[in-house]
């Protein structure tokens, strides 16, 4: 693919980053080691700059204009990413709507779905959370037991979910349950899209290592989806969660290497002025980390060529996620070998990066899985049994 900018995208980073110059997200809010307020109000800040970012008309530029995005190309999209990241504004609130949910909706959903659902996660009124982990299905999705049961008007939901991120101020779950006990397991699941404002589902916080509860458990007794909320029709649930997957991997690959970017520019500074960039070993670890990140961002341009070429993302998003995780560690690590125990106090921001890239290899999908998939799906290697 050719990287050089055409007229076309030079004037939409050009407007894009005058809208950030005139809009600064303002310093993030500590979180993590500061309890529950300070969490809620980390997460009001980045709602709030949703609603800006959608008042500019700029929420979801990869959306097609008739869902109220912009119709961006996606050579526009990762440079929204990159300017996103340049100007160190967050990621949006509801960043599992606009990434996941929307673009599962226009793909499998109905018209009324897409008229219900697309407007208020746009504006961030409606947070959206994936309900698709239990415990004792996570990288096995399709072992999962949540059940929804069919009654006369709608769907009985019963079990639990795990690892919920931003269920406490969800609106709408993507949720994945098994219709069909006697269907082979992949063909007995069904997505529906959930009200959280139920007394039926209780959510309760899961506390990280890094203070803060990112992520829930969801106990759901006989809560109620009416037929209207399916999302791709019964027992299609399988072929629906893949496409929320994939767009989970290639969406947040932008993001995540332009923020690694920044991190590494930041540790170099840091490393700079404190005189470490002379030791041999410390430049070269630094060097062979910026070559890492630029082969990050060059695969993550290519996999906007197989979106082009099919329409949907593939399974080279696995690679680029893969790769982002294992980078993001050893930045981490390298902070705290060059910066010493400044990295390591708790709450400071490096200390909090050390902490939470812990889970990078596992959210989104392990490392393991993600390597089974490239072997298979990519590499057309045999199969993994057993
Ligand atoms: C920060 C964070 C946020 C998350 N947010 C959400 C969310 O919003 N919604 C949601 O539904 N889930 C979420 N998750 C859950 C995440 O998707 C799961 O943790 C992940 O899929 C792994 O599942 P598991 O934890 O059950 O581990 P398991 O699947 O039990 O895996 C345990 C270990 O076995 C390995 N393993 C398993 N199967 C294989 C295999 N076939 N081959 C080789 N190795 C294998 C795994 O790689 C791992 O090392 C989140 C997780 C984290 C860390």
């Amino acid at each position: 693919m050719d990287l050089t900018f055409s007229e076309r995208e030079a004037a939409f980073r050009d407007e894009l980053r005058a809208w950030f110059a005139d809009n600064d997200p303002g310093p993030e809010p500590s979180h993590g080691r500061d309890g529950a307020e300070a969490d809620d109000a980390h997460f009001g800040w980045r709602r709030d700059f949703q609603r800006r970012l959608h008042a500019g008309g700029w929420a979801a530029p990869h959306w097609p204009r008739e869902y109220g995005g912009r119709g961006a190309t996606l050579t526009e999209s990762a440079i929204f990413f990159e300017e996103l990241g340049r100007a160190r504004a967050p990621l949006p609130a509801n960043v599992l709507g606009l990434l996941l949910g929307g673009p599962t909706l226009m793909a499998w959903g109905t018209d009324a779905q897409k008229d219900r659902f697309l407007g208020p996660i746009l504006s961030a009124e409606e947070i959206w959370c994936q309900g698709f982990s239990e415990p004792e299905a996570g990288s096995d999705l399709a072992a999962l037991k949540t059940r929804a049961v069919r009654e006369e008007d709608g769907w009985v939901v019963t079990g639990q979910k795990v690892w919920t991120s931003g269920a406490q101020h969800a609106k709408w779950c993507m949720l994945v349950a098994r219709t069909d006990a006697d269907a082979p397991r992949h063909r007995g699941l069904t997505y529906f899209l959930m009200d959280m404002e139920q007394p039926e589902i209780q959510v309760r916080p899961l506390r990280q290592i890094t203070g803060e509860s990112e992520f829930n458990e969801l106990f759901i007794e006989g809560a109620r989806i009416p037929d209207e909320h399916v999302v791709g029709g019964v027992g299609n649930g399988w072929k629906v969660a893949l496409t929320t997957l994939m767009n989970e991997r290639a969406g947040l690959a932008f993001f995540l290497q332009v923020r690694m970017r920044r991190l590494l520019d930041d540790l170099i500074g840091e490393a700079a002025a404190r005189g470490v960039l002379d030791d041999d070993v410390a430049a070269e670890r630094l060097g062979a980390l910026h070559v890492k990140t630029e082969i990050l961002r060059l695969t993550a341009y290519r996999g906007l060529t197989a979106i082009e070429k099919y329409g949907q993302p593939g399974p080279e998003g696995s690679l680029t996620k893969w790769m982002w995780s294992e980078a993001n560690q050893e930045l981490a690590e390298l902070a705290v070998d060059l910066l010493g125990p400044d990295a390591l106090v708790a709450g400071s921001p490096w200390g909090y990066e050390v902490l939470r890239s812990r889970g990078n290899s596992i959210e989104g999908g392990t490392t393991e899985i993600l390597k089974n998939i490239v072997a298979e799906r990519v590499l057309g290697l045999p199969r993994v049994r057993g």
